[in-house]
């Protein structure tokens, strides 16, 4: 165990002489988003290997270098030291060692919305301490892909899909969700229906469900189960990749209740034609703030809130 469970010493209010010792931890993190609070200390979310989620207080980071050196920023991997407080939900993040940074993919646009998009989800979608050590292993492994492959549509739609899977949400999309069916990989068309959890076939479909074929659905079914990396393989073209954005976005209304706001975001940023081998979205020059479309009110970065009018 990484979580080394060390005793931290919390001295109650000095009148009580009391003395409490609460658990320390040490795990790898990964920052999804912070905010600053107050004149010195950082809201830090963070996606931890030991312990799944955790919102943490950063007390003095922003005046602390020997604590937090540089190293609360999204994309990050730190060791994170967090102690819990009692009677709070909310952990204390004592220190920071950096582990390894993904800020460089900051700079081309394309790459940081899929990486915001992954960010959102772990942020918006998973359960405070619920503890996921191949989530982590997942979410790190996702953004070395994204920082060194060509960001394109396929590539924001399939790490969705598969960040969805992860949390439990898979659409069904070989059988028939209904009447568990297998559906053929050719050109029918058959139909998606959320309400079922995911693909179902003719006789089952209803007006409202949106048509698909099942080669579509075969492919997606492939690339839910390759590597990102071999995603060129599977044989989907640009409308293709749009119909699918399509059924996952009713998917994941329906299941989760909300949108993947970043989702919007990508779109924009990433044209459908960059599928096909068209325009690549090229590094771009932005200033610091441009660089952060997170950026909100009060210097805090919100992965998963593009900017306005982007
Ligand atoms: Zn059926």
């Amino acid at each position: 165990m990484r979580s080394l469970g060390l005793v931290g010493v919390l001295r109650g209010p000095r009148s009580s002489g009391t003395i409490l010792t609460v658990p320390e931890h040490r795990t790898p993190a990964l920052i999804l988003r912070t905010f600053d609070q107050g004149e010195s200390d950082r809201l830090v979310h963070l996606y931890t290997e030991e312990l799944g989620r955790v919102s943490a207080i950063a007390k003095g980071a922003r005046r602390s270098q020997r604590r937090f050196p540089g190293a609360l920023e999204i994309l990050t991997v730190v060791e994170a030291r967090l102690v819990d407080r009692p009677r709070s939900s909310l952990a204390r993040l004592e220190g920071v060692k950096l582990i390894r940074s993904f800020e460089p993919l900051v700079s081309n646009l394309g790459r940081y919305a899929i990486a915001c998009e992954l960010l959102e989800m772990l942020d918006r979608f998973t359960g405070e301490r619920e503890a996921s050590p191949d989530l982590f292993r997942f979410a790190t492994g996702v953004l070395e892909v994204v920082g060194e492959d060509r960001p394109d549509r396929l590539l924001g739609l399939l790490v969705l899909a598969k960040t969805l899977a992860r949390l439990g949400y898979r659409p069904g999309l070989v059988r028939c969700t209904a009447c568990g069916r297998a559906l053929g990989a050719g050109g029918e068309q058959v139909g998606f229906a959320p309400r079922h959890g995911g693909a179902v076939c003719r006789s089952c479909r209803s007006p409202e469900d949106v048509r698909v074929s099942g080669r579509v659905l075969a492919a997606l079914e492939s690339g839910l189960r390759q590597p990102l990396r071999q995603r060129g393989r599977l044989g989907l073209g640009s409308a293709d990749v749009l119909l699918a954005e399509t059924l996952l976005d009713r998917f994941v209304r329906f299941h989760l209740g909300a949108q993947v706001r970043t989702c919007a975001f990508l779109r924009t940023i990433l044209s459908a034609e960059s599928l096909d081998g068209g325009r690549a979205p090229g590094n771009t020059a932005a200033g610091p703030d441009e660089r952060r479309p997170g950026a909100a009110k009060g210097g805090a970065t919100r992965a998963g809130a593009p900017p306005r009018g982007s």
